[in-house]
């Protein structure tokens, strides 16, 4: 059983609940499908410009989450009811983000959670 942790971007902290990431995970499907079982750790909210995520991540590494895993909304855009890779995404800065959070934790950082990108697949 992989204990994962989620970040999620305050952007859309008011509009979206996580329920795809939520659903993704429990179902192992997305970016989760590598997994053969899986448990949400927690879940913590990325706050600009993205001080926070390091501890928010090394906070998640000691409640157990042996994995992290960043929204996908962090990196890809939704284009005419697709989501793509085109573009930032709600952070143009998330690759900086995941080294710092692999850097601090030593744990895998991965990108991506539901409703992932066409052509896109996650190194877990
Ligand atoms: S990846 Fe999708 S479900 Fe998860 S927080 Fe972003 S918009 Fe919501
Ligand atoms: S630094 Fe990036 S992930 Fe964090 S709140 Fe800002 S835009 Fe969102």
């Amino acid at each position: 059983m992989t204990k994962i942790g989620i970040i999620r971007c305050e952007k859309n902290e008011t509009t979206c609940p996580l329920t795809g990431c939520i659903t993704c995970l429990e179902q192992r499907t997305q970016g989760f499908k590598s997994y053969d079982a899986a448990t949400l750790a927690g879940i913590f909210t990325c706050r600009c410009p993205g001080d926070n995520v390091v501890n928010l991540a090394k906070i998640l590494k000691a409640k157990g989450a042996e994995v992290i895993h960043v929204a996908t909304c962090l990196f890809a855009n939704k284009v005419d009811g697709k989501w793509v890779l085109e573009g930032d995404g709600f952070c143009e800065k998330h690759e900086q983000l995941l080294s710092q959070m692999r850097e601090a934790t030593g744990i895998p950082c991965i990108k991506g959670t539901a409703h992932l990108p066409e052509g896109y697949s996650p190194e877990i």
